[in-house]
């Protein structure tokens, strides 16, 4: 069934007497369990379509389903509330809380979602077992290593059980190793149904997904399902 469906939504920027259209009619559609990479050159439009499906920010034109809800001309309040029930973001950067312990990173989305202490840090423990890391708990990001705290920050994208998973350039800190490790965790988050869409520069991190949609100019260049893949999905 159909979890993302974008009808010729193009961005416009104004800067000064200049403007940019960032994309120009793009439609998209994505089902419930796939897993797809952007692709392409900087300044092709990459941020810009993943902040418009991440609920970041709405097109100019066009029109974005998910989820079954119309989601182009919400307030930035009803985006927020939108981004916070459906999308689990995952960022290059980790974007983990630096005081505070690997189980109340991954707990905090659920404070929103009005669950007790008790049932919050049950959940949280429960996601980082699922990703390995049961036994790190109790430590802060800087007593992990880089690998780890991706896997943090993946568990707390997870924890509000989210429509989607939006990855933008997740192995973009990482050794090659770690990157891999990440990438094959990723596989194992896809094989039990998640929806996973992630942005990269990396044609061998690319290549982990099953379908590349590739950006030029604002323009989709080439939607692709993935070749290589050899396990079946
Ligand atoms: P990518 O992520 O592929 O590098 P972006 O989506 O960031 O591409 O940018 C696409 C185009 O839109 C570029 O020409 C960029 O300069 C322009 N752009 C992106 N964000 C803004 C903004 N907030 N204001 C003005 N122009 C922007
Ligand atoms: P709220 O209004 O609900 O507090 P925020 O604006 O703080 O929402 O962010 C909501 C979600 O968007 C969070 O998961 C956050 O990590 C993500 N987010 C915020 N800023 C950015 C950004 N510049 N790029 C990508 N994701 C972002």
């Amino acid at each position: 069934s159909t979890i993302i469906e974008t009808t010729e939504i193009s961005k416009v920027y104004k800067m000064g007497s200049e403007t940019i259209h960032a994309l120009k009619s793009i439609s998209i559609h994505i089902n419930r369990g796939e897993y797809v990479a952007f692709m392409g050159p900087s300044g092709s439009g990459k941020s810009t379509l993943m902040n418009i499906v991440g609920c970041l920010d709405t097109p100019t034109s066009g029109t974005y389903v998910l989820n079954n809800n119309d989601v182009s001309d919400l307030t930035e309040n009803e985006l927020a509330e939108i981004r916070n029930k459906e999308i689990g973001f995952v960022f290059q950067t980790f974007n983990l809380l630096p005081r505070s312990s690997a189980l109340e990173n991954v707990a905090l989305p659920l404070v929103y979602a009005g669950l007790s202490k008790s049932a919050r840090e049950e959940k949280a423990m429960h996601m980082l077992e699922s990703v390995g890391l049961g036994s790190r708990a109790h430590h802060k990001p800087n007593e992990l290593s880089g690998g780890q705290r991706q896997r943090v920050a993946i568990a707390r994208a997870l924890v509000n059980d989210p429509s989607i998973i939006l990855a933008d350039e997740p192995t973009g800190n990482l050794d090659s190793k770690t990157s891999y490790e990440i990438m094959d965790l990723f596989a194992e988050l896809h094989s039990k149904g998640n929806t996973i869409i992630m942005v990269t520069h990396e044609d061998d991190i690319a290549h982990y997904a099953h379908r590349i949609i590739r950006l030029r100019d604002g323009l989709i260049e080439s939607d692709l399902v993935n070749q290589n893949i050899t396990d079946p999905a």
